[in-house]
């Protein structure tokens, strides 16, 4: 049976295999692989959202400019 060791962002036990100890402030702690995966994942997510949202508006800025100058 393979070990086991307590996971504080699920608050479940995941196979040792799984896990990633890290440092927080409260001291040493064991997160499950996916965990950090899956918060990276929705960080990424946000930051590209966040590069597209800034894109647009930029490029709206430029259209209305354009058409200011046209006039
Ligand atoms: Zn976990």
């Amino acid at each position: 049976m393979s070990q086991t060791a307590y996971c504080y962002h699920c608050g479940v036990h995941h196979p040792i295999e799984e896990m990633r100890q890290i440092y927080t402030k409260g001291g040493k702690r064991r997160r499950c692989i996916k965990s950090i995966e899956a918060t990276k994942a929705e960080t990424a997510q946000r930051d590209a959202f966040g590069q597209r949202m800034t894109e647009m508006n930029k490029a709206a800025a430029q259209a209305k400019q354009r058409i200011l100058n046209s006039q």
